[in-house]
């Protein structure tokens, strides 16, 4: 016997008492490391509304180009969000998702996690495309899903004091309109000559001081 076939038989008898590392899926599942990514969720605050506010930030970051959404207003009448807008469309194409997690981790309010779900399997390619009716948490359900194993919690002196309809800046809610984009009108607009020329003012504005021109006159 040479010693290559000993060799084999050794390292056989010493694997022959170890436990096997295969499992008997579907009856036995493999228990997953916390920060496994399978498919996405979308996650609700306590209050019910919808986390997601439509940025896109996280299409933005997909590097599969496996997101896609249509947003729309959130109305006092219809409010989705506690943002400006809500996602009303939101589609995940399963089939182009590498499952990289880029999209959770560019999402500003927690609305998009990668979770435990990983038996995606179907005959028609269509059906995995998932849509947001698939993807968000059932009303009642609250969760923040594996962003607790991937982030640590913001402190609370990290919240940035942000202006609400009552134009206090209590920090209770955050949005676009922080940065005058939001649904709150802002102060009166500044009219330099009229109303069509306001709408390009920071052009002009640089144009006119270049000039010398002082509001009212003609540019
Ligand atoms: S996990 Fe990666 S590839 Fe999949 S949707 Fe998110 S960003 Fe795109
Ligand atoms: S899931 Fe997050 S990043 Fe994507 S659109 Fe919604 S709020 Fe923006």
């Amino acid at each position: 016997m040479s010693f290559d076939i000993i060799k084999g038989m050794a390292t056989t008898l010493k694997n022959m008492g170890k436990k096997p590392t295969t499992v008997s899926f579907p009856e036995e599942e493999r228990e997953l490391p916390p920060r496994f990514r399978g498919r996405h969720v979308l996650h609700r605050y306590e209050n019910g509304l919808e986390r997601c506010v439509g940025c896109f930030l996280c299409a933005g970051a997909c590097p599969a180009n496996a997101i896609y959404i249509e947003a729309e207003e959130n109305t006092e009448e219809n409010r989705v969000s506690p943002g400006e807008r809500y996602a009303k469309v939101f589609d995940v194409n399963l089939l182009r998702c590498i499952f990289c997690g880029y999209c959770q981790a560019a999402c500003p309010t927690g609305a998009i996690t990668l979770e435990h779900q990983y038996k995606l399997a179907s005959f028609y390619p269509e059906d995995m495309v998932y849509h947001k009716e698939q993807l968000l948490e059932p009303k009642g359900q609250s969760t923040i899903g594996s962003n607790a194993d991937w982030f640590e919690p913001a402190p609370p002196e990290a919240a940035q004091p942000v202006p609400q309809e009552g134009k206090v800046f209590d920090g209770s809610q955050a949005s676009a309109a922080a940065v005058g984009l939001g649904n709150i009108r802002t102060e009166e607009p500044v009219l330099l000559v009229n109303e069509e020329q306001d709408e390009d003012r920071r052009d002009i504005t640089g144009k006119r001081k270049a000039l010398g021109r002082k509001d009212g006159q003609k540019p």
